[in-house]
């Protein structure tokens, strides 16, 4: 027979999902529910996304569904590495192995959808506008408020995937069962992200496309951006959530003011309409979630950032999410679709994994000065020296990840006495 699967959330995770489920030789039927309206027919905001970069484990993750790969590869860009732009005007340049992609993450969504479109014909029905309200796990049904016409819908599922994102109200409804913990914390810095136009040749500015370019001040705050198709520059401003300095810049004239002192090179590209874009742009926070369990009872599965949100620090978020679906995909070949044990063996591959890309992700970067020039010179030196002795060396963290051979908890383990020092020096300055 076939099953009723519900998606909460047309995000990265649970639309890639979809696309799984859909190969299985039309065992499920999928509505998959969002509360905003469709990205394919909405105008592009540029205050709801942000750039991401896709490093080899979300790229393989997209390469098993066919014509996926070459889909997001079309609106996104290949990076192979960082530039650390210096106070001193001099760079230092960080190669990786692998290449990555860097895009926005509506086109990355778009594209999803695109192809799902394409391929789901009636197996698969997108419904946007419908905000989850709540789950009745006893009598396996979900409950939408359709937000165009405030009338309430009540959805019957054989299983219920919740790829709501860190604030998922699928989550939330665990609370209320037994045994189920989950930690939420503010990550330390806040962001606001921010959007160049092309370098005008006249000055003199080369920023190398194939990176992700980044200026740090001496509190932490820190610019990421990445080049994008359109030959444009976007990302975003992090800076420490007890610093008003950024939240504060009332207008143009203080934004452009605060870039030209703070961030010279930027300040010279800034124009004025993104100095105000800039001012009036909300501040975001985000969450990081630990959860216990990723599953309820023998129908309920927690995916993506809904079971694991992570800082965007490390650019993993996305990854594990795209990496969610590819696991709960084979565990679905390994049991026979037999979804009672499907979902509970999620929690038993997947958990400590999601708790190590939180961990990995929260303190790879140190807040202290000297330990990130500790991190800088560990990282120059594991490049060298893996290269020379790989049966000794290990590559960097950040190789590691890139690379995405090793699972999450993996890498935790090679790396665990870093992840302890960063995470006690950064507690320390952190509670003062
Ligand atoms: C500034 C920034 C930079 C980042 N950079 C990177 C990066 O470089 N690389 C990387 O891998 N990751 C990055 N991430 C993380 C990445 O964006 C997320 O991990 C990823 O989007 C998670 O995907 P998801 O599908 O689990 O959740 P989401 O992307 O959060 O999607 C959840 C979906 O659920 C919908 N929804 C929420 N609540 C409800 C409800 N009640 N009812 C119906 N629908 C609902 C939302 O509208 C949304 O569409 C970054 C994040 C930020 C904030």
């Amino acid at each position: 027979m076939v099953k009723k699967v519900a998606i909460v959330g047309a995000g990265p995770s649970g639309v890639l999902l979809a696309h799984y489920l859909l190969h299985r030789q039309e065992k499920y039927h999928i509505d998959i529910f969002d509360f905003r309206s469709d990205p394919e027919t909405v105008p592009f905001s540029k205050s709801r996304t942000f750039s991401i970069v896709l490093s080899q484990r979300g790229i393989n993750a997209l390469r098993q569904i066919e014509g996926l790969e070459e889909a997001v590869k079309a609106v996104s860009l290949e990076t192979n590495g960082a530039v650390l732009h210096q106070k001193n005007g001099k760079t230092r340049v960080f190669s990786r192995k692998y290449s990555q992609l860097s895009l926005d993450r509506t086109s990355l969504v778009i594209k999803l959808l695109e192809q799902l479109t394409i391929k789901g014909g009636n197996q698969v029905n997108l419904h946007f506008n419908h905000q989850c309200t709540q789950v009745d796990f006893a009598a396996k049904q979900v409950k939408f408020k359709k937000l165009d016409s405030e009338a309430e819908i009540t959805v019957d599922y054989d299983l219920l995937i919740g790829a709501d994102g860190a604030r998922s109200v699928v989550r939330e409804s665990f609370l209320k069962t037994e045994n189920f913990q989950c930690k939420q914390n503010y990550v330390v810095n806040d962001y606001k992200s921010i959007f160049l136009p092309p370098l005008d040749p006249k000055l003199g500015i080369n920023w190398q496309k194939g990176k992700v370019h980044s200026w740090r001040l001496d509190n932490g705050t820190t610019v990421l951006l990445v080049y994008q198709t359109d030959s444009s520059w976007s990302g975003v401003v992090l800076f420490p959530h007890k610093d008003k300095t950024i939240p504060e810049l009332a207008n143009k004239q203080e934004v452009l003011s605060y870039f030209r002192h703070n961030f010279p090179e930027i300040g010279q590209i800034l124009p004025e309409s993104e100095a105000e874009d800039f001012a009036n742009r909300p501040v975001s926070r985000v969450l990081t979630v630990r959860c216990n369990r990723y599953h309820q009872g023998d129908s309920v599965l927690l995916i993506g950032d809904a079971a694991h949100g992570v800082s965007p620090s490390l650019g993993q978020g996305c990854n594990a999410a795209l990496e969610d679906a590819t696991i709960f995909n084979q565990i679905l070949d390994k049991y026979s679709d037999n979804l009672a044990v499907a979902v509970e063996q999620f929690t038993l591959q997947r958990q400590a994994d999601g708790m190590a890309v939180v961990e990995l992700s929260d303190y790879a970067f140190p807040v202290s000065k000297k330990l990130f020039f500790e991190l800088l010179f560990r990282n120059s030196l594991s490049k060298y020296l893996s290269r020379i002795f790989p049966k000794f060396f290990l590559p960097s963290l950040f190789e590691l990840v890139a690379e995405g051979k090793l699972s999450y908890l993996e890498i935790f383990n090679l790396y665990q006495n870093w992840i302890a020092k960063v995470k006690k020096s950064n507690q320390e300055i952190l509670s003062k």
